[in-house]
């Protein structure tokens, strides 16, 4: 049987080390800011909105919520993010996504400043991920590589495959899956012979946000599995989440995130992780929170 990876548990484990080190920041006079951006009432955003600010004052970090209604110009919102950017108080600033569709969400998110751009979304930052330099990481697979170093001592040679090369997800992971020096293939909705290339993972990591893409044939025995999907079916009377893979047919795999559980919890433990990283760089203060190891 694979082992389980407790992303519930591994979580609350980052929320502790936040929380720890927001304490030893107050001691400076130091509280790190995190400013929370919805344009909107889509329901789902609400509902991630809320948890997020639940959790940033739950670890002692300050709290700063914005709304604006889904009428909203564009200029409004970038005259907000250009007020938070003058904000000494906040150090990462987040606009929940999607926005409305009148509004360009590339123009909002390259107007944030990018030492606080906690979503490691800003183009200076992507940059930075894909040369190895530093920058702040997308919230998911930072979480990702939190979950993988559990159970992984040694990167260095492992066959590396994702599903999925969205933006938030799959490109990021497979940068830093590049930056342990995995061999790395990214797949996607046009790859040819899927199964055979994942047969080849030592490692897997999937976002494809297709339930139950991946199958227990597919696996290569002892290969660590990491399933970033969330998607809701139906069942019974009611509905579900499972992930994009079959987990009851993972019994070869060496260890495996269940869904829900798994990388879930870890993408807002992430986002307060990275309001530390940011406040401690932006600051200039000592602190035990450093990049992701290369
Ligand atoms: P996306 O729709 O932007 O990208 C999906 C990617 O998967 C695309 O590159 C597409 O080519 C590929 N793909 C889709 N179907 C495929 C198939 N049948 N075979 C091979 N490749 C396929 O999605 P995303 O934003 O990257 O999210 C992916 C999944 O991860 C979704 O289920 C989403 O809900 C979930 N997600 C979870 C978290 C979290 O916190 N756990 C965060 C972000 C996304």
């Amino acid at each position: 049987m694979a082992v389980l990876i407790d992303g519930a548990k591994i979580a609350a484990g980052v929320r502790q080390r936040v929380a720890d080190e927001a304490a030893r920041l107050a001691t400076q006079g130091i509280v790190p800011g995190l400013a929370v951006v919805l344009v909107g009432e889509d329901p789902a955003s609400q509902i991630y909105v809320r948890s997020k600010i639940r959790q940033t004052k739950a670890a002692g970090l300050a709290s700063f919520e914005h709304r604006l209604p889904a009428t909203a110009a564009q200029e409004e919102l970038l005259d907000l993010v250009r007020v938070l950017n003058a904000d000494d108080r906040v150090d990462g600033i987040l606009v929940q996504l999607p926005l409305p569709r009148h509004i360009d969400s590339d123009r909002v998110l390259d107007a944030i400043d990018p030492a606080k751009d906690v979503d490691g979304f800003h183009p200076v930052n992507v940059g930075r991920l894909s040369s190895g330099t530093g920058g702040l990481i997308p919230c998911t697979p930072l979480g990702c590589m939190m979950l993988l170093d559990t159970v992984i001592d040694d990167y260095r040679g492992l066959k590396a495959v994702v599903i999925g090369k969205s933006n938030i997800v799959g490109k990021p992971v497979a940068m830093l899956l590049l930056e342990r020096e995995c061999t790395v293939t990214v797949t996607h909705i046009a790859t040819r012979n899927l199964p055979d290339i994942v047969r080849t993972a030592d490692i897997l990591v999937v976002a494809a946000g297709a339930p139950g893409l991946v199958r227990g044939d597919w696996i290569r025995p002892g290969a660590i599995v990491i399933d970033v999907g969330i998607n809701r079916i139906p069942d019974g009377d009611g509905s579900r989440i499972v992930g994009d893979v079959a987990f009851d047919e993972m019994d070869l795999a060496g260890a495996i995130t269940p869904v829900p559980g798994g990388v879930g919890p870890m993408t807002i433990a992430c986002l307060l992780e990275n309001t530390v990283r940011a406040a401690e760089r932006r600051r200039a203060v000592a602190g035990d929170f450093q990049p992701v190891p290369a």
